[in-house]
């Protein structure tokens, strides 16, 4: 045993909330390959092979070190058989001829263009590729396609919003939702979370928080928010859904379950005035404006830490609950974390009195990038 090992390995966690992990990842070259096999294991309805990918990649994600060679491999969690061959392949040969195998399947390449619009997701893409449809011009001339208007808007805005959100454009965004709110409820707090609190430099939207001091006056804000950014012409797509918020429920640990706080999903006309340094592409396009994907979502001011926690998003927050629920029987989500022992809710003003319910250290946003 040589001492190559740049860490002791046996010390990382197989629970990303015990991690931590910066946006700089030094092992890009395994953890690509790994999002594809996710990707190719969900398109074929394949759930636990493509978390086992998700999972090693979060896991090769936190290492301040690249991997060199199989045997430090060894002593890392959530690395089965397969990615153990996926790593070996690219020790070995710098690429993985699996993964190079599913990058050239047609229908792996059909189904990720498709998902790729906005409101389409791998079911929708499946029923197409099933009829024949292998390009969106197929999608649009086909008879008896129904869109739903997500997806309508999705294809209208398709090249602004595939395209990446920068720092700046969120910043400026910020500004937009920021005086809005304040012109409503001059005493609302709005904070920047999803990928870009997390330090980010690029993101697929921009997600906030939005809230009141005052518990219940959060209840009105977003369709007021709503209403301002339409009567400013810049509200170009808006999904509103209500609050079904019930306190007396138990918080749910299925990842997949959304939360039940209002929140709206936009796409919004950002212009390059707005913009500090303009917008990225505003002069190849000769356009003086660009579409993007913004979220809002607005929790009563009780219940703000576990959103703000919960929307900071990544694999980090799925492994809070996972970790809350086999290792300290609670049950968290974006809610509320609720003691199953002591039959009780833990109530919580900051993220930081959470991981201490949790006895978790705690972990800033900019190392949950998991
Ligand atoms: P990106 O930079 O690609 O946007 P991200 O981490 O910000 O990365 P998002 O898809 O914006 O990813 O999601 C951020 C968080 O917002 C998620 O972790 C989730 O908690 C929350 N979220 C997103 N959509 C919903 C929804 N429909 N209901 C409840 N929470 C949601
Ligand atoms: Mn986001
Ligand atoms: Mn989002």
């Amino acid at each position: 045993y040589t001492s190559t090992t740049p860490t002791p390995v046996s010390t990382v966690s197989r629970y990303a909330c015990q991690r931590r992990t910066t946006t700089k990842n030094n092992n890009k070259i395994f953890t690509d390959a790994f999002e594809v096999l996710a990707e190719s294991h969900e398109f074929n309805d394949m759930e636990g092979p493509c978390l086992a990918f998700r999972r090693a990649a979060s896991v090769l994600k936190s290492l301040p070190w690249t991997v060199q060679n199989l045997r430090v491999t060894e002593d890392l969690p959530c690395l089965g058989e397969h990615t153990m061959c996926v790593i070996k392949e690219i020790l070995q040969h710098g690429r993985s001829f699996e993964v190079e195998k599913i990058l050239s399947n047609e229908r792996y390449q059909i189904l990720k263009l498709f998902t790729s619009v906005f409101g389409v997701g791998p079911k929708t893409a499946e029923k197409w590729y099933r009829r024949g449809l292998r390009s969106f011009s197929d999608v649009l001339a086909e008879p008896g396609i129904h869109l739903n208007r997500m997806q309508q808007s999705g294809f209208l805005h398709y090249g602004d919003i595939s395209r990446a959100v920068s720092k700046a454009e969120a910043q400026a965004l910020g500004n937009i939702i920021d005086e809005a709110v304040r012109a409503i409820t001059p005493d609302a707090v709005l904070t920047l979370t999803g990928g870009f609190r997390r330090g980010k430099d690029f993101g697929h939207d921009v997600d906030f928080i939005v809230t009141t001091p005052q518990l219940g006056k959060e209840e009105r804000l977003l369709t007021s928010v709503i209403d301002r950014l339409k009567q400013q012409g810049i509200l170009l797509y808006c999904e509103y859904q209500a609050s079904t918020f019930d306190e007396s429920k138990l918080p749910n640990h299925r990842f997949e379950a959304m939360d039940h706080f209002a929140k709206c999903f936009l796409i919004l006309r950002l212009e390059d005035s707005q913009v500090e340094g303009g917008l990225q592409t505003a002069e190849e396009n000769r356009r003086s404006w660009r579409a993007v994907r913004v979220d809002l979502v607005s929790p009563p001011v009780d219940r703000y830490a576990f959103t703000l926690l919960g929307w900071s998003g990544s694999r980090f927050e799925r492994d809070l609950r996972r970790f809350a629920r086999m290792e300290r029987r609670m049950l968290l989500d974006n809610h509320a974390l609720y003691d199953k022992t002591k039959k009780e809710f833990l109530a919580a003003t900051t993220e930081k009195d959470i991981f201490t319910h949790l006895g978790l250290e705690y972990i800033e946003p900019w190392q949950r990038n998991a």
